[in-house]
């Protein structure tokens, strides 16, 4: 139930003055929705508006004069402005009006009238001018001029001061709400109450005030964090009160581990041991394993699978391509196979009498193990006794289909694994409402990737190169970017670099991009893994995870356009053996610094967290896209970068108010139902209908 206080905020926009069905959906789409949204638009700058003589004028000022009017100047051709003459004591000023508003101007401000003025001062020649001028007022409404304008953003059809005036109307309609703060908090951090503290956001008396480490700024940051990590540890905390069945060590992971040709990392020791201590406690387990490509994801889930085999349950494992499935399969299928559990294989390719007997031995129990692709969850699929649903690279799957495979076993227990590296202080607002484990660690024996930025002038040496390497037997990877509007064009300009391609190396140049079927784009796939494509070009990336071991060289076309971590993940797909391998990121100069800085991470490490920690740094934090493609939620107030001290504050002031009040029934407890009410985060999260 939504408090009664909140009613007018959650109002829709239309109740605000002045919008109606014009203005509506532009200010729906600049703000959203509601009164709330308006209210929460944010200046992004400010004006100073200061009173001047004309003679003291300063062009480029936004400034305030008081002047008298003298004559009125009509156009002498259609595309010339009128031009109001004024003056002061002090000079001569000019008003100019593009378009036909003369006669209404002369009404409205007749000749020897005195007139307050305020705009922006340019220089027309000898003249003096304000074009547009954003204020002409009569003297006695002086002080509807404000010293300090903040300036909203806008958008075609709403310009900044109307949005200016709906906002500070949103603001007049939002109540004083009972604090949820706590006290000391409060307190320590010097903050205003939140009503003050959005008050003070439309008000700013310079650029200082509208920084982020503003004091009301952090307040309504934090609010807005905290009200998201509430959200994520209450529904961490539903999914954990839900009884799963108690899963105990059994012999086979342990006699599985013990036959593999390695010894797990460090790193894959710890995770493994997360997932046992899950399976055992008897509460549903939610864990994301986040590691880079390579870094072992793939055998730590095995043997968490071998672990429920042994107590007799079923596992699945899901990935987002044939191919990926197929290899997963490759991995898994010998080792658990030699323990005497059977697995098989399940994607769309499977038909007729084949699937069928697939179907039976899993709904029979006869094969502990599934691995595949988006057939697992088809209805015709049913399981035994399913208890573990693996996801492999999670984020490429939707809400309702991760939901599909779990609903196909009671309380069953969830791995996701990802291979995008998350910087560890955004994690918290990322997967907040899963446990975490790091494989931050590469299994022993790999070559780290030579990495090196070259100019594209150096496209010829780089081609000749390719040629002499394929001949040797290498393969590699080129990928061109998607970086036109049009991805009609960039489909183009990589065919024409693989037919480019192939008249330097010759007919094993194969290309894959997005317009392709799933079969298609598997088949080239397929073909690049069994060695029969030496070069593939790809627009778009490669599947992530892909192992073709004998691929050394990884070339990335126009590399200062993508991610830093997009960059590091297809660097991933070389250096998987233990041959040399290298990644040329092709670029087109000048680079910018922050370019070369990026590309420059690159060349010095390997550690996938790393670098998407100084990625974020280098971003600023303004890059919101970016972000946001990485998972960063939309947050309105909050910034990644200047508010990091807070994520972390907001987690563990989460945790101990659930701990305490897991109800929210105490006086704080109803104030902070209305914090989440107002920013809603029930609806924003990864899982959040997983469980
Ligand atoms: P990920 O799923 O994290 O991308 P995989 O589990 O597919 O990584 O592992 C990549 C490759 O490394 C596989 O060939 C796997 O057999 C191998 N591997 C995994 N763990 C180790 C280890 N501890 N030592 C050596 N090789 C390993
Ligand atoms: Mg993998």
């Amino acid at each position: 139930m939504r408090p009664e206080i909140l009613f007018p905020v959650f109002a829709p926009v239309t109740s605000l003055k002045g919008v109606g069905s014009r203005v509506a959906p532009l200010l729906e789409k600049l703000a959203g929705p509601i009164v709330r949204d308006v209210a929460f638009l944010r200046p992004h700058s400010v004006i100073r508006r200061e009173r001047s003589s004309v003679a003291a004028a300063m062009e480029g000022a936004v400034q305030v004069f008081e002047v008298r009017i003298d004559a009125y100047k009509r156009p002498r051709a259609p595309q010339q402005p009128w031009r109001i003459e004024t003056h002061d004591e002090t000079g001569l000023l000019s008003l100019v009006f593009f378009g036909r508003f003369g006669g209404d101007l002369e009404a409205k401000h007749p000749v020897g009238s005195r007139r307050v003025v305020s705009g922006k001062v340019e220089r027309f020649g000898l003249n003096l001018q304000i074009a547009h001028p954003d204020y002409l007022l009569p003297p006695e409404r002086a002080s509807e001029i404000p010293p300090f304008e903040a300036v909203y953003p806008a958008t075609a059809g709403l310009p900044p001061r109307t949005v200016r005036k709906f906002a500070l109307e949103a603001l007049e309609r939002t109540p004083d709400l009972p604090e949820w703060q706590d006290g000391a908090w409060l307190a320590r951090e010097g903050f205003p109450s939140w009503r003050e503290a959005l008050a003070l956001t439309h008000a700013p008396q310079g650029e200082a005030d509208l920084s982020p480490l503003t004091r009301h700024a952090r307040r309504l940051a934090f609010d807005e964090l905290l009200a998201h990590q509430l959200a994520m540890a209450q529904r961490k905390a539903d999914r954990r009160a839900a009884p799963a069945p108690a899963i105990a060590r059994g012999d086979i992971a342990p006699r599985i581990e013990a036959a593999l040709p390695f010894a797990l990392t460090g790193a894959q020791q710890r995770a493994l041991a997360d997932l046992r201590g899950d399976l055992a406690a008897g509460e549903r387990m939610s864990r994301l394993i986040q590691g880079d490509v390579g870094s072992g994801k793939t055998v730590v889930a095995m043997l968490a699978m071998a672990e429920v085999a042994a107590a007799g349950g079923q596992s699945a494992l899901m990935a987002p391509t044939e191919i990926l499935a197929r290899q997963h399969f490759e991995t898994l299928a010998g080792p658990l196979s030699d323990q005497g559990v059977a697995a098989v294989l399940l994607t769309g390719r499977d038909k007729g009498a084949a699937r069928a007997e697939k179907l039976r031995a899993l709904a029979s129990g006869a094969v502990k193990v599934a691995v595949g692709t988006h057939a697992l969850f088809q209805d015709e699929v049913a399981f035994q006794a399913l208890q573990l649903a693996v996801i492999d690279e999670q984020h490429r799957f939707g809400v309702a289909e991760r939901q599909r495979l779990q609903a196909k076993g009671e309380a069953v227990h969830l791995v996701a694994m990802s291979a995008t590296p998350i910087p560890r202080t955004l994690e918290l607002t990322v997967y907040g409402d899963l446990d975490v484990s790091r494989i931050d660690e590469k299994p022993p024996g790999r070559t780290p990737v030579a990495t090196r930025a070259v100019p594209m002038s150096r496209l010829a040496e780089v081609e000749a190169r390719l040629h002499q390497v394929v001949a040797q037997g290498a393969q590699a990877f080129w990928i061109c970017p998607l970086v036109s509007e049009s991805e009609l064009i960039d489909l183009k300009a990589a065919e024409k670099r693989a037919q480019e391609l192939r008249e330097r190396i010759g007919p094993g140049v194969g290309l894959v991009h997005g317009k392709m079927s799933g079969p298609e784009k598997d088949a080239v796939m397929a073909d690049f893994a069994d060695g029969k494509i030496g070069v593939l070009v790809a627009t778009t990336v490669v599947e992530v995870g892909v192992n073709v071991p004998n691929a050394t060289i990884m070339v990335i076309e126009q590399a200062e356009r993508f991610g830093l971590a997009q960059l590091h993940q297809l660097r991933g797909r070389v250096g998987r053996g233990s041959r040399e391998s290298a990644c040329l990121l092709l670029y087109d100069p000048p680079l910018s610094e922050t370019a070369q800085k990026r590309l420059d991470i690159l060349r010095r490490t390997d550690d996938g967290f790393l670098i998407a920690e100084t990625d974020l740094e280098l971003r600023g934090g303004g890059d919101a896209l970016g972000l946001r493609q990485s998972g960063f939620p939309a947050y309105v107030f909050a910034d990644p970068i200047a508010h990091r001290d807070l994520i972390a504050a907001a987690g563990d002031d989460a945790r101990l108010i659930l701990q305490r009040d897991p109800d929210l029934v105490s006086e704080r407890g109803q104030a902070l139902r209305v914090l989440q009410e107002l920013f809603d985060w029930r609806a924003a999260s990864p899982l959040k209908d997983a469980g």
